[in-house]
């Protein structure tokens, strides 16, 4: 039976374990914190899930086969992770990011529709449109619960047999060093420590760790969500979701923010971004300008040199270890899909995806052109 120790139970990590612990993997899964704990990206209430990747078809699928793999494990574990409400993209141009991904879904059958903007203004209670070129309608996209959706990916992975190991853990040439002094060792090692993995290779992982404040808003009972949908106006660089699950509307400013310590705690939204966010929705949702404001949260971005995620051997250890993260602020949706690319590469079954490898990143190839948006 083959052997792995998965540093970082956030989504990478968690799903990875999952994964190879459901292939029959000895797995151990080691995480300084609980799964999902406050500090980690994976940590918040939601993240959006959508298909919609511009001209990118690779994670166009990958997103696509990570929302089946979802609903799997919502059958497997009892709980509701993914409320599908589906997603509208407000484009402001014809011929943007939002053309390019309605090309991509429609060639590979994945459910979109293009409503003029009049039209998409059925979706919410009251949304301006007479900006927009069109509106993007993804009816099977949604919102997955994410701190639910990490513990029940870390918990399935318990019930298929890997151990939890609580503990900080540090690179040991092919092991692990755990705080307690034992040395663990596998036949493969990943290090998924999301906004930390560079703290563990310096010389090798280039992160910029940002900075990303979120606002939640009162609202009436109509602006809940479902039945709203998620929405994402990539070129304004904001997104959001309706009230759910109690929390009110929730609007995220799209720029990335300024430099974070991911250790550092207690933090505080700046209130630039809260004024910027008010200032989107006074303009985007007239009705709920001067909503009052009912909670905020601050999270970081470990944001890769061109935004694609990083899947790749550890270059002095001869596919032992490996190197695994950069969400760049999109990574959450495809936990589970890209696991299962992760354990195919691990096996040697196939070669990495070129783009996640180390080494420079050309930013003139970043998957976005303004903001990272879910
Ligand atoms: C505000 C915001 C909005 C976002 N919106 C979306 C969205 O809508 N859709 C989407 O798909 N994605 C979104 N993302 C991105 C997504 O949340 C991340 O890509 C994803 O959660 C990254 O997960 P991770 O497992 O790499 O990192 P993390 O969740 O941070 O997990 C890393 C884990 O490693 C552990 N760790 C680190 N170092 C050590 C060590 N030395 N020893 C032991 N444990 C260690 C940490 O404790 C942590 O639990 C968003 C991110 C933010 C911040």
């Amino acid at each position: 039976m083959p052997s792995a120790i998965v540093v970082g139970a956030g989504v990478f990590g968690a799903a990875l374990a999952d994964r190879l612990a459901g292939d029959a993997w000895q797995v151990t899964l080691v995480d300084r914190d609980e799964p999902g704990h406050e500090r980690a990206e994976s940590g918040g209430e939601s993240r959006l899930l959508r298909f919609s990747h511009g001209p990118d078809a690779w994670y166009t699928r990958s997103a696509w086969r990570a929302r089946e793999l979802w609903r799997e494990l919502e059958s497997d574990t009892g709980t509701e992770l993914l409320v599908e409400s589906g997603l509208a993209w407000f484009a402001r141009r014809e011929h943007g990011w939002e053309a390019d991904s309605e090309r991509v879904l429609r060639r590979h059958g994945i459910p979109v529709e293009r409503l003029a903007s009049e039209h998409a203004a059925e979706l919410f209670p009251s949304v301006r449109t007479d900006d927009l070129a069109f509106v993007l309608h993804e009816p099977a996209a949604g919102i997955l619960r994410a701190r639910e959706a990490t513990r029940a990916l870390a918990r399935r992975a318990g019930r298929r047999g890997a151990l939890l190991e609580l503990g900080e853990a540090r690179p040991d040439g092919t092991g692990v060093r755990l705080g307690d002094g034992r040395r663990l060792e596998a036949d493969r090692v990943v290090w998924a420590c999301g906004a930390w993995l560079p703290r563990a290779f310096p010389e090798l992982v280039r992160l910029r760790v940002t900075q990303q404040d979120l606002f939640f808003f009162q609202a009436p009972p109509e602006w809940s969500t479902p039945p709203l949908p998620g929405f994402v106006d990539y070129d304004g660089a904001a997104y959001g979701v309706g009230a759910l699950d109690g929390n009110g509307v929730k609007v995220g400013p799209d720029v990335d923010g300024p430099a974070l310590d991911p250790d550092s705690w207690p933090r505080s939204p700046r209130p630039e971004s809260e004024r910027l966010t008010r200032e989107y929705l006074a303009m985007r949702f007239p009705a709920l300008a001067g909503a009052p404001l009912t909670a905020s949260a601050c999270c970081q971005y470990s944001l890769t040199g061109d935004t694609h995620f990083i899947a790749a051997p550890h270059p002095d250890h001869k596919g032992r270890v490996w190197l695994y993260g950069g969400g760049s602020g999109h990574g959450f949706k495809h936990g589970p899909a890209l696991a299962q690319r992760m354990a195919a590469w691990l096996s040697e079954d196939e070669g990495p995806e070129p783009r996640f490898g180390l080494g420079p990143r050309n930013p003139d190839r970043s998957l976005r052109t303004a903001g990272a948006g879910g």
